[in-house]
């Protein structure tokens, strides 16, 4: 969202204040990280815009160092992106909570989707489309129980090759999310460019859904429009039973947020939402 990149920026310009030699040594431990076990993935849980049914989960992924403490992946997925790690730490989300997911289909009966966040960067990188059809064919999943989520940030860059290698992955038959939707620049234009499942309203329109008319005006276009081109409409950052009231008034599809569960372990979100029947 919005406040997250402002705090994200904050953080990373202040710690480049504070000294050089701080990010030498961040960039020195990220990069030993995934080798000594120090990343881990949470869950966070997508529901029905009801709340009555779990849809699936976003994976997103933690960060424990000895040295560091914890460092939130708003500070390090960038420099991840910047020195070139972002690849081999993408590839690890994808097969970690893919394997997760494999093991909750095989325990519950469920029909439910995992959502991955896949950097702009992890598209220019060749590995991407074999790692896919890897884990599809080693996970024996469905390929439409696994969702890419990926920003506008997307189309700053993109070069045809890139954008021609998420078609061929879509046609894989994975499903493809737009994330943040509505924080970067012209976002309308890139909604025709890609097929689309699911667009996900950023949390920067929900903040004031309760009493600001605009931003209601604003969100209830964007479901309109997103409904037209037969996307379903995911909402993040829902915090409170009113936001939640109003999304209903709003037709979205999907709800996310604080409200129903901040992301958890997925020992913690088993227990939570599905070893129990029903949310
Ligand atoms: P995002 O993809 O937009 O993820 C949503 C962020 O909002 C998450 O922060 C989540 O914990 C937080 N959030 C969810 N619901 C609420 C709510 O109701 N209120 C508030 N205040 N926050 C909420 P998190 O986990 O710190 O992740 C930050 C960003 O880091 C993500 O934003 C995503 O851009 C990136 N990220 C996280 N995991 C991965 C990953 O595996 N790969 C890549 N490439 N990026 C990742
Ligand atoms: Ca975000
Ligand atoms: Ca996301
Ligand atoms: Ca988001």
């Amino acid at each position: 969202s919005k406040s997250k990149g402002r705090n994200a920026y904050s953080f990373y310009s202040q710690s480049l204040n504070q000294s050089a030699s701080e990010r030498l040594k961040m960039d020195q431990l990220l990069r030993g990280a995934l080798e000594r076990n120090e990343f881990s993935i949470v869950y966070q849980a997508i529901v029905s815009e009801q709340g009555t049914r779990l849809k699936g989960f976003e994976a997103l992924i933690r960060w424990s160092s000895p040295e560091l403490g914890q460092v939130s992946p708003s500070v390090f997925i960038p420099i991840a992106e910047q020195i070139g790690l972002i690849s081999e730490i993408g590839l690890w989300v994808l097969r970690e909570s893919a394997e997760q997911l494999k093991l909750w289909q095989s325990r519950y009966d469920q029909a439910i989707v995992m959502s991955i966040n896949v950097s702009p960067r992890q598209f220019h990188d060749e590995s991407i489309l074999p790692a896919v059809k890897g884990v599809i064919s080693k996970t024996g999943l469905p390929p439409a129980s696994l969702q890419l989520e990926v920003t506008e940030g997307l189309f700053l860059s993109a070069s045809e090759r890139t954008l021609n290698n998420i078609r061929l992955l879509k046609s894989s038959g994975i499903r493809l999310a737009l994330d943040d939707f509505g924080t970067g620049f012209s976002s309308l234009s890139y909604l025709n460019q890609l097929p689309f499942d699911v667009l996900k309203i950023d949390k920067s329109f929900v903040d004031g859904l309760e009493n600001n008319d605009k931003d209601q005006a604003m969100v209830m276009a964007i479901i309109s429009i997103a409904h037209r081109l037969s996307m379903e409409v995911v909402v993040e950052g829902v915090e409170t039973p009113q936001q939640v009231h109003v999304l209903r008034e709003l037709s979205a599809d999907a709800l996310q947020g604080y409200y129903y569960s901040k992301p958890v372990s997925a020992r913690e979100a088993e227990a939570r939402f599905l070893s129990q029947s029903g949310l």
